[in-house]
């Protein structure tokens, strides 16, 4: 029992860097895809442990966790959404941000790495 705590822990300690980088990537390209693949814009997020809460501009919200290996971390390492929220109104230049800027050397390559199943 004693160990698999201590191993829990380490986990924690081990993902610390990879949580504060995926929610410092969604405060830069302030943009979300949801469930469905439609692209949110994102107008404020507030950090509350190992998660965060979006609040997209078409005020819906999402809580994220700090997985890159989730669903939506896999729809942001590999720049994918299916359609673009209407009601967000996401401008072109920050699609552009999203399919290109981000996403290259070593802000790329940090969000490789973790490619592990889902
Ligand atoms: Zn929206």
């Amino acid at each position: 029992m004693v160990t698999e705590e201590k191993k829990t822990s380490q986990d924690k300690k081990r993902y610390y860097r990879k949580r504060v980088r995926i929610f410092n990537l969604i405060d830069k390209i302030k943009l979300w895809p949801s469930r469905t693949g439609q692209l949110h814009g994102i107008r404020s997020m507030e950090i509350m442990g190992g998660k965060a809460r979006l609040t997209t501009h078409c005020s819906k919200q999402f809580f994220i966790n700090d997985s890159l290996n989730s669903r939506a971390g896999r729809w942001l390492r590999n720049k994918w959404f299916v359609n673009v929220c209407p009601q967000c109104a996401v401008p072109d230049w920050k699609l552009e941000k999203y399919s290109s800027t981000l996403f290259r050397r070593h802000q790329g390559s940090m969000l490789m790495n973790t490619d592990k199943e889902d």
